[in-house]
């Protein structure tokens, strides 16, 4: 019976990526780390507390036309990837290509691999809208807009698309007046 390598008493029952052999369940999990062992079933990601990345509250949004502005031309990039893919997506989507997207401002290390084609395919439009519109504005201010448009996305989550048929209606009339996005329509 092959003992674990590491420890060198359990017997091993895990093949490990790092290793290269088969190491015992109490020496993975100790040893277990984000650069050896991503692509490994028993690794998971840690949780990211999204929840606490600096954010805009809606109080501070509310009525300050240049915030709003940054916010629409997200939100606006989000509404045209909507359509463009038939409406099929969920609020949870939505809130989830924002986290990918502050995984990639703020904790600046998005990997697309972890999400479906069409939030990966999300993801990087919006991006580019942010790269082209908000190119002058400093990350900071990005990862705060962000942060307050996956609180507002989240807290209209109820499992349908309640949060998409929001800034439809919202984003897509605030555009019409005229932000400069109308290229986008
Ligand atoms: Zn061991």
């Amino acid at each position: 019976m092959a003992k674990c390598p590491i420890c060198n008493s359990k017997k091993g029952q895990r093949q490990c990526l790092k290793v290269g052999g088969v190491v015992c369940s109490l020496c993975c999990g100790i040893t277990r780390n984000a650069e050896s062992c991503l692509g490994c079933t028993y690794y998971q990601k840690p949780k990211r507390l999204y929840g606490e990345v600096p954010a805009y509250t809606t109080q501070q949004m509310d009525g300050n036309q240049e915030l709003e502005s940054y916010g629409n031309v997200i939100e606006g990039a989000l509404c045209t990837y909507d359509i463009e893919t038939g409406e099929i997506l969920k609020d949870s989507d939505a809130v989830r290509v924002i986290e990918a997207l502050i995984d990639l401002h703020y904790f600046k290390d998005y990997q697309q691999s972890c999400d479906s084609p069409i939030i990966a395919d999300a993801v990087a439009y919006v991006e580019k809208a942010i790269e082209d519109d908000l190119q002058e504005i400093s990350n900071q201010i990005i990862v705060k807009i962000l942060g307050v448009i996956r609180f507002v996305a989240k807290r209209r989550d109820k499992g349908g698309r309640d949060y998409w048929n929001i800034i439809h209606q919202y984003v897509g009339l605030r555009i019409g007046n005229g932000i400069g996005l109308m290229q986008r329509f």
